[in-house]
């Protein structure tokens, strides 16, 4: 049977109608509403246009934000007006489907893990590189969410002692440092530099500001001030590797999130790094790095198979 995935971005919902094996069959998107209660409507709507006509398993959403360990209540998200919204029964009341919500990385993980980058192993973990950092673990095949549901978020490991100040409230999350914002930082402090960053400065001058696009394009023409802001992106989030290895010992790291388009560019100094500071380095067994495979559809996919192993489990 097939499930409904519901990716709720900050600026669109896209949904799907998913197979068994993580292949969209139809899909749809709508702009995201400010207003919560709106938006409510927006996913109501897009449930019912995508299950019209055949029965469906579940329907899985996915949000930005803490969701409890039960998958129902967002505690907290940063890009909606929701504090302990009970998403998951309040959508229920009105779709008459089984729901569960889950946070937009863990989903985005476990479609990497299911039927992207990460199908071939049993212990992965994704960092999902956009704006902020996203993460998802994986161990011996299970999601892993921790005891209250909010963990796995990997950009707020402290980093750097006393480093910069985080939206979280902290000092020194790795957010502050492996981010496309990170890199966007990186690339003004080079182009204030002169010498290699002529050509960041330059784009600077003509559009008043550096942009996530601008960069990439720099990057991708192998400017050199461009890959060294992108190198230094890649040696932090190197560093937080080789921590996130120590604790977990996965066999594989995806990246994912916009970042990632540049591929071994991104991955060549985040495997440096990562050997540089793997503790017991030569005696401890090297997971590989690997760029996400399912990009833009990660969100919907696995939140939909997300939906179906709960009803498998709970059934
Ligand atoms: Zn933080």
């Amino acid at each position: 049977m097939h499930a409904i995935g519901i990716d709720i971005g900050g600026t669109k919902i896209a949904g799907a109608v998913v197979d068994e094996l993580g292949a969209i069959v139809r899909s749809e998107r709508v702009p995201t509403p400010g207003d919560p209660a709106l938006l409510e409507d927006a996913v109501v709507e897009m449930i019912r246009s995508l299950s019209a006509g055949e029965p469906t398993a579940a329907v899985g959403v996915a949000a930005a934000g803490f969701i409890d360990a039960a998958q129902s209540i967002v505690y907290y998200a940063p890009n909606i007006r929701w504090r302990n919204e009970p998403f998951r029964e309040k959508l229920e009341a009105r779709v008459g489907t089984t729901v569960v919500v889950d946070n937009d990385a863990n989903a985005a993980g476990w479609a990497e893990f299911r039927f992207g980058a990460g199908r071939l192993v049993s212990d992965m973990v994704m960092l999902t590189i956009g704006t902020g950092v996203g993460g998802a673990i994986v161990a011996g095949d299970r999601l892993f969410r921790g005891g209250f549901g909010a963990g796995a978020e990997l950009g707020h490991m402290r980093l750097v002692p006393n480093g910069i100040a985080c939206g979280c409230g902290q000092h020194g999350c790795l957010e502050q440092y492996g981010s496309g914002r990170a890199l966007l930082r990186m690339a003004g402090e080079i182009a204030d530099a002169g010498g290699i960053g002529q050509a960041l400065a330059r784009t600077r001058d003509e559009h008043g500001a550096l942009d996530g696009r601008r960069v990439g394009n720099l990057i991708a023409a192998e400017d050199p001030g461009a890959t060294a802001a992108l190198r230094q992106l890649g040696h932090w989030l190197g560093e937080a590797s080789a921590s996130l290895a120590a604790v977990l010992d996965p066999q594989r790291f995806v990246f994912g999130g916009g970042v990632a388009v540049a591929g071994d560019l991104l991955l060549d100094p985040i495997r440096e790094a990562f050997l540089e500071h793997l503790p017991a380095r030569g005696y401890h067994p090297e997971p590989d790095f690997v760029i996400a495979e399912l990009v833009n559809d990660a969100g919907v996919v696995g939140a939909a198979d997300l939906a179906r192993v709960w009803v498998a489990e709970h059934a």
